[in-house]
C-alpha cells in the first residue's frame, strides 16, 4: 500500500436499528483532494468523524498511511490528521492568536511563537490577532480555524462543508484559495459537501453517495462528463 494517504475499506455504520452506510470504500493519495458528495444526512460527516477517531461504532478498516485506526480492538488516534469543522469551533473565550497557538502546548515557546507568527501572516490575520472570536467576520472566523488545525502541521485534513458559512463571493475565493494551499503543502484531504459545483471544483476524485454506499469513485470529468 505505497502512498496511500488515507485508506477506508469495506466501511459500514449503524446507530441503533438504522444502518446509515454499508460496505463503504474509499482512498486518498498523498497530495489529492477527495470530495465525498451526497445529500444531507447521508452520513458524509459521520466517516470523517469515524476517520477523526471521534467514532468507533463502525465495521471495516480505515487507514492513515500503513496505520489501522483500530488494530486488534483498541482505538487509536492519530496525530497526523486536522479536522476543520463547518462551525469552525473555535473557543471564544480566547483571542485568535490563542486560538491557533492553543494546540501547540507542547512545543516550546520559541517554536510556536515562529508557527504562530507564520500563520497569522500566511492568513492575513496579524491585525486581527488580539481579536475576540465574536468580532471577526465569517471568512476570518473560517481563516482562524484552517490557521490552528494547520499549526501542528497535520499530514491529513478533513474539511466538513468548510464553505458554508460564507457568502457567495467569499465562498469563491476560499475554494481557489484552500485548494493551493492543500496543494502546496502537498496534504491529503477529504472534503465533504452536498454541493455538486463544489465538488466539481475542488476534486481529484469524487466518492458519491447513494443509498447508503459509494455509488460512484471517480475523477470529476469521469463522472460528470463523460457519456
Ligand atoms: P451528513 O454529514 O451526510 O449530513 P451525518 O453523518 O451527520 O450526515 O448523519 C447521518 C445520519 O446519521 C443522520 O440521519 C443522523 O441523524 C444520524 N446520526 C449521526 N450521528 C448519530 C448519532 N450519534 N446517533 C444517532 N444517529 C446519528
Ligand atoms: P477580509 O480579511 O476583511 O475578509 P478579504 O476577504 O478581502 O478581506 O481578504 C483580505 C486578504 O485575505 C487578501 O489578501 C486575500 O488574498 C486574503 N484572503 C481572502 N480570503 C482568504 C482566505 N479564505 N484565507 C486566507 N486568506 C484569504
Amino acid at each position: 500500500m505505497t502512498n496511500v494517504g488515507i485508506s477506508v475499506k469495506n466501511y459500514s455504520i449503524a446507530f441503533g436499528n438504522t444502518q446509515i452506510l454499508n460496505d463503504v470504500s474509499l482512498s486518498v493519495k498523498q497530495g489529492e483532494i477527495v470530495t465525498i458528495l451526497g445529500p444531507s444526512g447521508c452520513g458524509k460527516s459521520t466517516i470523517l468523524r469515524s476517520i477523526a477517531s471521534l467514532e468507533e461504532n463502525y465495521t471495516g478498516e480505515i487507514f492513515i498511511n500503513e496505520h489501522c485506526l483500530i488494530a486488534n480492538g483498541k482505538r487509536e488516534c492519530h496525530k497526523d490528521i486536522g479536522y476543520i469543522f463547518q462551525d469552525y469551533a473555535l473557543f471564544p473565550h480566547l483571542n485568535v492568536r490563542q486560538n491557533i497557538e492553543f494546540a501547540l502546548y507542547k512545543l516550546n515557546k520559541i517554536e510556536r511563537q515562529r508557527r504562530v507568527d507564520k500563520l497569522l501572516k500566511q492568513f492575513d490575520l496579524v491585525d486581527h490577532r488580539h481579536k475576540q472570536i465574536h468580532e471577526l467576520s465569517g471568512g476570518q472566523q473560517q481563516r482562524v480555524s484552517i490557521a490552528r488545525v494547520l499549526a501542528y502541521e497535520p499530514k491529513v485534513i478533513l474539511l466538513d462543508e468548510p464553505f458554508a458559512n460564507l457568502d457567495t463571493l467569499l465562498r469563491n475565493k476560499t475554494k481557489v484559495w484552500l485548494k493551493k494551499l492543500i496543494k502546496e503543502l502537498g496534504l491529503s484531504a477529504i472534503l465533504v459537501t452536498h454541493d455538486q459545483k463544489e465538488a466539481l471544483s475542488m476534486s481529484d476524485k469524487i466518492a458519491i453517495i447513494n443509498n447508503k454506499r459509494v455509488e460512484q469513485f471517480g475523477t470529476p470529468k469521469k463522472l460528470f462528463e463523460e457519456p
